[in-house]
């Protein structure tokens, strides 16, 4: 028999005839050509929109490079060991970023179960099935962090079993330290809210030999903070690989200490006796993680940096034209660390109310939606932007505000 290969090189070289289009049969042409691609958005009548809003879990974070996407169709194709992929993609990811260890999660919010419950057991079998009960197995129980920093995530510090214990000061911390003190937990987008900074978190940890971490879930760029943490000396760090980095929105990192990633993975698929198995994370979202994290470290930042401003002020300048609109842009310094534009308005020249504005933008056509809303304002981030789409989110809110005028 001809291979297919064979077989059209071969009907391609006879004079072209009726019944055959380009060189081939109809009935092979129709073969060669790629499925239809459903459009399951439109079959389920999903809505669809402009993120101009960011990068929010709710709105499904954001959207992978063609890159990333390529890595997951690719590792779909075979099978290996999970164990394996993770040891050999995590050894890899801890290099990039100056860990000892790392792996792959299932975002950042199990990275922090998965990190303290390794302390917690270390590389004991018994102690890792135990988990979530603590009380007369020998575990330790609490978890350090400052009031500011106890927010909803610290839900996957409590997942082990172990209760927070909120401080305020250095003295709070060397007060509340004991012999059931797992962990120094820090928060670093509220790092500004608490009265200890991170370098002073990691002296004390040291000072009393107790292992700190902490969750940048949400904190890059500046991709220095994929390595600054590591650096620093925190035992473990977390982040999400489906914010800025663009990965699978499933995925997350854990890095930190050796011992600590070991202890991590025995909570982890393939394993099963344990609180982190329906945490399961695929070779697919491994690779893709993987490839969206190395984009990540080898993009040009500034480059970048500089086309959010552009986008920013084109959007900045067109809703400014509007009579009664005022505009302000502010980085926020820590997390989510993008030009964000606040569009206000006088609310005697425009009437219409922020949540209004968000509200005709959402339902207009194309549907798009924009960042938190006051009163009399919204908030706009280009950085989720594809290409082309700030003048659509201009010109739209422009539209609207004019509409909205007295
Ligand atoms: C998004 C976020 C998380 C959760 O991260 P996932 O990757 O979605 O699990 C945890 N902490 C903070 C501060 C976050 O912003």
């Amino acid at each position: 028999m001809l291979s297919r290969r064979k077989l059209i090189k071969r009907l391609s070289s006879v004079p072209i005839l009726g019944g055959l289009v380009g060189g081939l049969p109809l009935s092979l042409e129709a073969e060669a050509k790629p499925a239809p691609k459903r459009d399951l958005f439109k079959e389920f009548g999903i809505r669809t929109f402009i993120n101009a809003a960011g990068t929010l879990t709710y709105m499904t974070g954001s959207l992978m490079h063609d890159e990333v996407l390529d890595a997951i169709n690719y590792g779909a194709k075979e099978f290996c060991l999970l164990d394996e992929i993770q040891d050999k993609v995590g050894a890899k990811i801890a290099q990039m970023v100056h860990s000892e260890a790392a792996v792959v999660t299932s975002g950042a919010f199990s990275g922090m179960t998965l990190g303290l419950a390794g302390i917690l057991t270390g590389m004991d079998q018994k102690k890792v099935e135990m988990l979530p009960h603590l009380t007369g197995t020998g575990m330790k129980t609490e978890v350090i962090c400052q009031k500011a920093h106890d927010i909803v995530y610290n839900h996957a510090l409590t997942n082990t079993g172990c209760k927070i214990v909120v401080v305020e000061t250095a003295a709070d911390v060397e007060k509340a330290i004991n012999e059931n003190t797992a962990l120094m937990h820090f928060l670093h987008i509220e790092a500004d809210k608490g009265k200890i900074m991170h370098e002073e978190w990691v002296a004390l940890g040291k000072k009393h030999n107790i292992p700190t971490s902490i969750d940048i879930a949400a904190d890059v760029p500046p991709v220095e903070n994929l390595w600054k943490f590591n650096d620093m000396g925190f035992h473990f760090v977390v982040i999400s690989g489906g914010k800025a980095m663009r990965g699978p929105q499933s995925a997350g990192l854990l890095m930190g200490k050796k011992d600590i990633i070991a202890a991590a993975r025995l909570h982890m698929p393939p394993r099963g006796f344990n609180i982190g198995r329906g945490m399961k994370i695929n070779k697919e979202e491994i690779f893709g993680m993987y490839v969206a994290l190395e984009r990540f470290i080898n993009e040009d930042h500034d480059k970048v940096w500089k086309m959010w401003e552009e986008n920013t002020a084109y959007v900045e300048n067109t809703v400014k034209a509007v009579n009664g609109v005022t505009t302000s842009v502010h980085v926020p310094p820590l997390g989510n660390h993008t030009p964000t534009l606040r569009i206000a308005w006088d609310s005697a020249k425009l009437r219409i109310t922020g949540k209004d504005l968000q509200e005709a933008l959402r339902k207009g056509d194309p549907s798009i939606e924009v960042g938190g809303s006051g009163p009399s304002n919204i908030g706009v981030t280009v950085w989720m932007l594809k290409p082309g789409q700030e003048k659509i989110v201009a010109r739209r809110i422009k539209e609207e505000l004019t509409k909205a005028a007295v």
